[in-house]
């Protein structure tokens, strides 16, 4: 655990200085920060960052001497009077439990004497925004922050994702008429891909949303080109490509430009390439209707259908996954029992 102690909080004169405080705190890597003014519109503007951009990062407010008494773990004081960070950050890196203090104006002599650490990034004076991100980073403690908006990384434009949460997800497959089946199958297929992205290195809500939503073309027909309906429905709702290909890319285990060709679909590939357009692909792949079966009983559907060159692809898929992601087919049929 990671707090973030501002002290000297001024609402009027230091309101984008702390706001940075904890934009930066929250994006470093620490759970919540504690500042010693009561700001509402302060700590509406970090939930809101957070609700939109992920995280479970919390603002709270209190006596800064209270909050030090209070605290159980180790408290590091950053002030450009203080020892090297260099010199002392192995030591710090030992502990779990960490109160980060940054000051604003002068700072109080008690701080010096009750913190565990007083440490400077440079004997030099600069920020409590820079002092704080540079403290952080060096302790390495950043997670994963997964909310409704993605900044999708590009060398010049600027690219937001933002992914539909569960019931919204919902909420668009019964807009476009999905019966019960259909709303069955899609819940167990994002159940399945949850529990395989679990493994590896996946987005969570990416995985909810694209196996919600990969079958939404079925409401329009059930033939091979339900993939391309649903990635047209996606479209016109404005979602984007990173959304809608979850429908395009799920047919068996995706679509050579052959075989796409033969079967009269838009001329162009199917293939999942992302992680979790891999992991939907496969966990649908594993459902009938909505129970998990071993992927022996798929390719025998496959060999009856005659869809035999489509066999290879659906094993390397699944061992790749299988490899990859360490999920195990026994814990996936458990599924069908909760
Ligand atoms: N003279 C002030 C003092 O009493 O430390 C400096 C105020 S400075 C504008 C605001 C905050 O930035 C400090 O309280 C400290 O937390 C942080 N800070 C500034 N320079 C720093 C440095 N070189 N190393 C660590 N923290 C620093």
């Amino acid at each position: 655990m990671i707090t973030v102690l501002r002290i000297g909080h001024r609402p009027d004169r230091d309101k984008r200085i702390t706001t940075h405080v904890a934009l930066v705190s929250r994006v470093f890597g620490a759970d919540r920060i504690i500042v010693d003014k009561v700001d509402d519109k302060l700590a509406r503007t970090i939930d809101n960052v957070t609700r939109k951009f992920g995280g479970k990062f919390e603002i709270g407010f209190g006596n800064y001497m209270e909050e030090i008494r209070k605290f159980k773990g180790t408290k590091v004081h950053l002030t450009m009077y203080g020892m090297p960070l260099e010199s002392k950050i192995k030591e710090i890196k030992k502990s779990e439990d960490i109160m980060v203090i940054v000051g604003s104006e002068k700072v109080p002599r008690i701080i010096y004497d009750v913190s565990d650490f007083n440490v400077a990034v440079k004997n030099q004076p600069h920020s409590e925004v820079s002092a704080l991100s540079i403290f952080l980073d060096r302790l390495g403690r950043s997670k994963e922050l997964n909310g409704e908006l993605r900044i999708i990384p590009e060398e010049r434009g600027k690219r937001v994702l933002r992914i539909p949460g569960r019931d919204e997800c919902i909420a668009l497959l019964e807009k476009y008429g999905a019966d019960e089946r259909l709303k069955r199958h899609s819940i167990m297929c994002s159940r399945v891909a949850l529990k395989i992205g679990e493994g590896c290195n996946s987005d969570a809500r990416l995985l909810e949303a694209g196996a919600l939503l990969h079958d939404i073309g079925r409401t329009v027909t059930h033939s091979i080109f339900h993939g391309v309906e649903g990635y047209r429905i996606l479209k016109r709702e404005g979602m984007d490509e990173t959304i809608a290909r979850f429908c395009s890319t799920h047919v068996g285990a995706g679509l050579l430009k052959s075989t796409a060709r033969k079967l009269k679909l838009p001329d162009q590939d199917y293939i999942p390439r992302t992680i979790e357009e891999k992991i939907v692909c496969n966990s649908d792949t594993l459902l009938n209707g909505d129970r998990v079966v071993k992927i022996e009983e798929i390719t025998e559907d496959y060999r009856r259908k005659g869809l035999y060159s489509e066999i290879p692809r659906l094993k390397r898929l699944y061992s790749y996954l299988e490899d990859k992601c360490g999920f195990s087919i026994d814990e996936l049929i458990k599924l069908n029992e909760q």
